[in-house]
C-alpha cells in the first residue's frame, strides 16, 4: 500500500468506504475490551501468590529485632531497605520504605514541600508565589494530575529518544526560581519507553537551579521491568552522577513493587541524600507512626534479595513479552509504510506510544470506544490533558489476554487508518 498522502481524492474516498465497512464488522461483534491502564494481567499476579503463604502462625514475625506486628521502624525494615537500596544502587541509609503506593509517596512529598519546605530551602514552596514544574512529554498522567490539583503550573518539555530536551530544562531550571521541580520517569518512560541516556542523566546532575529548593522527581517505577533481561539497557545512576557535582540533595527517587508483586498491595520506597532523608523522616513522623511492616516482611521473605526480584521479573517478562510483540507486529503489518503513524518499540516498561497524523488521536480513540475498545484518553500524556498536536495515543498491552489483544490491536489500526483518511479528505 502506498503512503496515504500520495492517494488521490477518489482513492481516499474509496479507501474510507472500505475501512468503514470493516469497522461496521467490528462493531457488530459487540466487543468489550479495556486497554486503558497499565495493569498487570491476572497471570502476572498469580506469580506472586506464594507470598501469601509465607507468613503463618509459626513463621516468626520478628525482623531486625523488631516485632513487625507492632509499631516501630517508621522508615521500614532494614532487610526491605537493603533490597530497595541494592535495586536503586544507593546506600540503605538513603531509603525510606513507605506504604503501598509510590504515587501516594510522591503526592505527600510534593505536599510536604509546599507546606513545610525541603532541605536547604528558605521557606515552604507555597509562600513563594507562583510555582512551576517541568513535565517531559508525553509523560505520566497521574504525575501531572498531582501538580495540577495542587495549583502548580506545568510546562511541557519535549522528549527525544535520549530523554527530555536538556537545553530547555537547563534554560528553565537554571534561570527561573519559580521552577521547583521536574517529573521524570528515567527508565522505560511512561508512555514512550525511553531510557534516559548517560549524557542526559549527567546533565540533570549538573543542573545549577535558580531555586535553592528545586527537586528532580526521579520516578524509577520501571527499574526492574525489562522485557529482554539479557540485553536490558542500563540507566546511569543519578546519585553517582550527582557526586561529581555535589548535587545529591537535588534528587528524590521513587519506586515500588506495584508491578512486581501486587498492584496497590506492594511496597514503595523513596531514595534521597541522607540530609534529605533526615528532614523527611522528621516531617513524616507527624504523618504516620509506621507503615505496614507485615507486608514488608512478606516481601522480604518471598523475594529474599535483589536477585530474587530480578528472577521474578524474568517470569513477568515471559508473560508480557508476547503481548508487546503481538501489538508491535500488528502495528508494523497494518500501518508500516503508510505515512500515517509512528510508534515506539520499548525494551521494557508497560506501554507503547503511538503518534498519529496531527489532529487524529482523539478521533482514533473515539472510534475505538464506539466499537467497544477503551484506550487511554487522547491527550492524557500531556499537562492539563492537552496534546497540542492531538496525535499521541498510549497503548497498554499487558492486561488483556492474547486473543483479545489481537482483536483490539487490529481494530486500533483500522480506526487509526480511518481517522487519517478522514483527515486527509477534510
Ligand atoms: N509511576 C509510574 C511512572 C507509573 O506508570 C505508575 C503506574 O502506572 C506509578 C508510578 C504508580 O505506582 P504505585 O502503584 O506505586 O503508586
Amino acid at each position: 500500500m502506498e503512503q496515504y498522502q500520495s492517494l488521490s481524492k477518489e482513492q481516499l474516498l474509496g479507501l474510507c468506504e472500505d475501512l468503514k465497512a470493516q469497522y461496521e464488522g467490528y462493531k457488530a461483534q459487540n466487543l468489550k475490551l479495556d486497554m486503558s491502564r497499565g495493569k498487570p494481567s491476572p497471570e502476572q499476579l498469580d506469580l506472586t501468590m506464594g507470598m501469601l503463604d509465607i507468613l503463618h502462625k509459626g513463621s516468626g514475625m520478628v525482623s531486625g529485632g523488631v516485632d513487625t506486628r507492632n509499631y516501630g521502624m517508621m522508615d521500614g525494615l532494614p532487610e526491605a531497605k537493603k533490597i530497595f537500596a541494592d535495586i536503586l544502587e544507593v546506600e540503605p541509609g538513603m531509603i525510606i520504605i513507605g506504604g503501598t503506593s509510590s504515587l501516594n509517596m510522591m503526592y505527600d512529598t510534593v505536599v510536604r514541600a509546599l507546606l513545610l519546605g525541603v532541605y536547604g530551602g528558605k521557606e515552604p514552596w507555597i509562600r513563594q508565589g507562583k510555582l512551576k514544574f517541568l513535565c517531559p512529554v508525553p509523560g505520566y498522567d497521574r504525575h501531572f494530575a498531582i501538580t495540577e490539583q495542587l495549583g502548580i503550573e506545568m510546562v511541557g518539555i519535549p522528549m527525544d529518544e535520549n530523554g527530555p530536551d536538556m537545553d530547555l530544562v537547563e534554560q528553565y531550571v537554571n534561570s527561573d526560581p519559580s521552577v521547583k521541580g521536574i517529573w521524570c520517569v528515567p527508565k522505560y518512560s511512561n508512555p514512550g519507553g525511553i531510557v534516559y541516556s548517560d549524557a542526559v542523566v549527567r546533565r540533570f546532575a549538573a543542573l545549577r537551579p535558580a531555586a535553592d529548593d528545586f527537586r528532580i522527581f526521579w520516578d524509577n517505577a520501571y527499574v526492574v521491568h525489562d522485557l529482554y533481561p539479557e540485553r536490558a539497557p542500563k540507566l546511569y545512576n543519578i546519585f553517582e552522577a550527582c557526586k561529581e557535582y555535589g548535587s545529591e540533595d537535588m534528587v528524590f527517587e521513587f519506586c515500588s513493587t506495584s508491578k512486581v508483586s501486587f498492584s496497590g498491595g506492594g511496597i514503595c520506597a523513596m531514595a534521597a541524600s541522607e540530609r534529605n532523608i533526615e528532614l523527611i523522616k522528621k516531617q513524616m513522623s507527624v504523618q504516620v507512626i509506621c507503615f505496614d511492616k507485615v507486608n514488608q516482611l512478606q516481601h522480604v521473605r518471598f523475594f529474599k534479595d535483589k536477585d530474587g526480584v530480578l528472577q521474578h521479573m524474568k517470569r513477568h517478562a515471559a508473560v508480557i513479552r508476547p503481548k508487546f510483540e503481538l501489538v508491535l507486529g500488528t502495528l508494523r503489518e497494518e500501518l508500516g509504510g503508510l505515512g500515517i503513524a509512528s510508534w515506539t518499540d520499548p525494551a521494557g516498561g508497560y506501554f507503547i506510544s503511538v503518534d498519529t497524523l496531527p489532529g487524529c488521536a482523539k478521533r482514533t480513540v473515539q472510534l475505538c470506544k464506539e466499537a467497544g475498545v477503551v484506550l487511554t484518553g487522547a491527550g492524557a500524556a500531556f499537562p492539563y490533558g492537552k496534546d497540542p498536536q492531538d496525535q499521541n495515543i498510549r497503548l497498554a498491552p499487558t492486561y488483556p489476554e492474547l486473543r483479545e489483544l489481537e482483536v483490539a490491536a487490529r481494530l486500533f489500526t483500522l480506526c487509526l487508518k480511518l481517522a487519517a483518511a478522514e483527515r486527509l479528505l477534510a
